[in-house]
């Protein structure tokens, strides 16, 4: 159907196309290219970090990091379990083991005192996610930490969700020791596949630098001191990113537009619940996500999506709580609040390029589901 109003599709409204050619013309298409080191400048700059490092992927970046820090074997990693997957899993990836914990009710980013209350001798870092866009509370974390005088625990910022968004003047990415971005498909920013670390710690990025090209010896070609891994970008994505972060300001004030748009049009219904943003944000939402009180159950939750999709309008639950997935043995009701937001969390259509007609259609036709589920 041609008139199907996607949950989050792409925006290349800039010199996309004309870098990929450009890329392809040169001949410069693996890890190596112009484009790669352009592209982690303008990220840094974007960040307010004096060092970027790009990679395949979210969850790669993630792994590296992680991986640099030396966390592995015998750690434990803070993470909420309300995540994508890859957070937790990227921990696991190192030998560490993931401890989950819960979100704040009204944000529903990491609740800074039952994360810091998880703190055992094993700890070795927190991860922060910024979820749909939301910032976590970075300073309480540190503060917390400071007070149990772990600064042996490094704090960490999961940022795939909320490129742009920013807290006092600072912007996602810069708010702990290092942050990760994903630039997957439906991301704010794209590079298709795609993903990096921000830092301001110039020795853990050039660490990074090494291990991400199969821990080569920058001075001496195949040998390996250290076992790294392949986790390079492309200068195709690169070429990509680099057009997609000079329109950051346009994708940015599309998604701030139609998530004010939705907020308007479920004003007036109590049960819709969006994030409630800490007054010292301001939020570039990723997903236009809210709680729907009004739901009995995941069956109705899902029954409603499904008739939504049958309106032509591609919606998508929360993330399941990770604590729940067979592999990481956790069970039901061990974070009530997690699993709470999650059977009734709901993201309707969030793409920049969507228009209000679109954005309103989206929102009656959530309107008249809800009803038809109860
Ligand atoms: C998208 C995302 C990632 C990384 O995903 P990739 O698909 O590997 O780029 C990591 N964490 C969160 C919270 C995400 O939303």
């Amino acid at each position: 159907m041609s008139d199907r109003i996607p949950v989050c599709a792409p925006v290349f409204s800039g010199k996309e196309r004309a870098y990929l050619l450009e890329a392809i013309d040169t001949g410069w298409i693996s890890s190596a290219g112009p484009f790669i080191a352009r592209f982690e400048t303008a990220l840094a700059g974007v960040c307010k970090v004096r060092h970027a490092e790009a990679c395949a992927n979210g969850t790669v970046a993630l792994h590296l990091l992680l991986h640099a820090l030396g966390v592995g074997p015998g750690h434990e990693v803070i993470v909420p379990s309300e995540t994508f997957v890859a957070t937790a899993n990227a921990v696991r990836y190192t030998g560490a083991t993931p401890v989950f914990c819960e979100v704040d009710e009204r944000s529903w980013v990491i609740d800074p005192a039952d994360a810091l209350g998880r703190v055992t001798a094993k700890t070795r870092a927190i991860i922060g996610v910024d979820l749909f866009g939301v910032l976590a509370d970075y300073d309480a974390l540190r503060a917390g930490l400071a007070t149990l005088k772990r600064d042996d625990v490094v704090l960490l910022e999961d940022a795939a969700e909320a490129i742009g968004s920013t807290s006092r003047g600072r912007p996602a990415g810069s708010l702990a020791h290092a942050g990760v971005f994903s630039f997957f498909g439906n991301k704010t920013v794209t590079t298709g596949e795609g993903g990096a670390i921000t830092t301001d710690d110039v020795a853990l990025g050039a660490r990074m630098k090494f291990l991400k090209n199969h821990g080569m010896d920058p001075k001496r070609r195949y040998h390996h001191p250290e076992m790294g891994f392949n986790y390079r970008m492309t200068n195709l994505q690169a070429a990509v990113g680099c057009a997609q972060l000079e329109e950051i300001e346009a994708l940015c004030a599309r998604k701030r537009h139609g998530h004010a748009r939705y907020r308007a049009h479920f004003a007036d219904v109590a049960e819709i619940r969006f994030a409630e943003v800490p007054a010292d944000q301001s939020a570039v939402p990723w997903l236009n996500a809210f709680v729907d009180e009004g739901l009995a159950s995941e069956q109705a939750r899902d029954a409603a999506l499904a008739r939504l999709s049958e309106r032509g309008i591609e919606a998508r639950p929360f993330f399941e709580p990770n604590h729940l997935f067979p592999y990481f043995g956790g069970k039901l009701g061990d974070l009530p609040r997690s699993e709470r937001i999650a059977v009734r969390g709901v993201c309707l259509p969030s793409g920049a390029g969507l228009t209000d007609a679109e954005i309103d259609r989206a929102a009656d036709a959530w309107l008249a589901v809800r009803k038809e589920v109860r």
